[in-house]
């Protein structure tokens, strides 16, 4: 029977696709990248557009594999979900991102809110809240420095998805939706979900200045936001002509390379906290 199945296996393997294979390559140096340290974070300033001051940040998982060198996160944030290890990568990205803003806090810099990325797969887990309200005490950090960020997709089941942000709500942290007008989402719920802030995606941000219909979904969408009393972020600014139109738009925050790109700790701390406190 064993040589059986080795005849099966080996079978198995030689009609596997090329892409298959790099795949189940890559998930099991994403594990071992995870127990040798081979991820960091990077920080991408949020601006204010009223003033152009900072007023946070968004962490921004980074792999650095030690023969592809790096490796996009639209690369392996996919494949640690389907596999599961967003689960434990996703805890590290929390505490690292935590840690770090704590550890600037102590330095005497004025506190800012970070905003973290969560999967869906960390998001279903029940018990998400409580962790980070454990790590959150362990670290000493306020919640009211830390923003979460989900997407419209994990809003798809309502009543747990609302369970869980009222969770959150209770911990006393931000909620925002990312990439806001990219998936399905229903403004019935958006009306009853306990959110603070709504991220307008950057590929609507990017054409404000040659479609016009981009134009129109960015106003319309800063709009309702008013409207609900939510704060709105625009990602991916890039130039100064789509910082005018989105001061226009009275939106809050912006984010994108026309102020930083995101940048690893230290370099941050140089270029956007070290002047604040002189
Ligand atoms: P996102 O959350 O929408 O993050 C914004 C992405 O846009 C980042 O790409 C950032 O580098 C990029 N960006 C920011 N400003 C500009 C701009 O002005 N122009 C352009 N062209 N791009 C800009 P990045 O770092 O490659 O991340 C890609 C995605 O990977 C993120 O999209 C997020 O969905 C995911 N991701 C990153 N870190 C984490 C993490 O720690 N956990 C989870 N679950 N997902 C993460
Ligand atoms: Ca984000
Ligand atoms: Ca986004
Ligand atoms: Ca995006």
């Amino acid at each position: 029977l064993a040589k059986e199945q080795g005849a099966e296996v080996k079978r198995f393997s030689k009609g596997m696709t090329t892409i298959a294979r790099e795949k189940l390559v890559l998930e099991s140096d994403l594990r071992k990248g995870l127990e040798r340290g081979e991820f960091f974070l990077e920080y991408q300033p949020k601006m204010s557009v009223e003033t152009g001051g900072i007023l946070g940040m968004e962490a921004l998982v980074r792999w650095n594999h030690p023969l592809r060198g790096p490796v996009p996160p639209g690369e392996f944030i996919p494949l640690a979900e389907e596999s599961g290890l967003i689960v434990p990568l996703g805890e590290w990205v929390l505490h690292e991102a935590c840690r770090q803003n704590k550890a600037w806090q102590d330095k005497g810099y004025d506190p800012l809110c970070m905003s973290i990325n969560l999967s869906i797969r960390q998001f279903r887990q029940p018990r998400l809240a409580e962790q980070i309200g454990h790590m959150l005490d362990t670290i000493g950090l306020d919640p009211q420095y830390v923003e979460l960020e989900i997407t419209e997709s994990m809003t798809v089941d309502k009543d747990a998805a609302f369970e869980q942000l009222k969770r959150f709500k209770q911990l006393g942290v931000h909620i925002s939706i990312d990439d806001f007008g990219t998936g399905y989402s229903s403004l019935h719920y958006l009306k009853n979900m306990p959110i603070d802030r709504l991220k307008i995606d950057r590929s609507f941000v990017s054409e404000v200045m040659s479609g016009e219909s981009d134009a129109a979904i960015v106003s319309t969408i800063a709009s309702m936001a008013h409207h609900l009393k939510l704060k709105v972020t625009a990602e991916g600014v890039e130039n100064e002509e789509q910082l005018a139109f989105l001061r226009t738009q009275r939106c809050h925050e912006a984010q994108g390379f026309l102020f930083s790109r995101p940048v690893p700790a230290d370099r941050f701390e140089d270029l956007f906290l070290r002047q604040k406190k002189l």
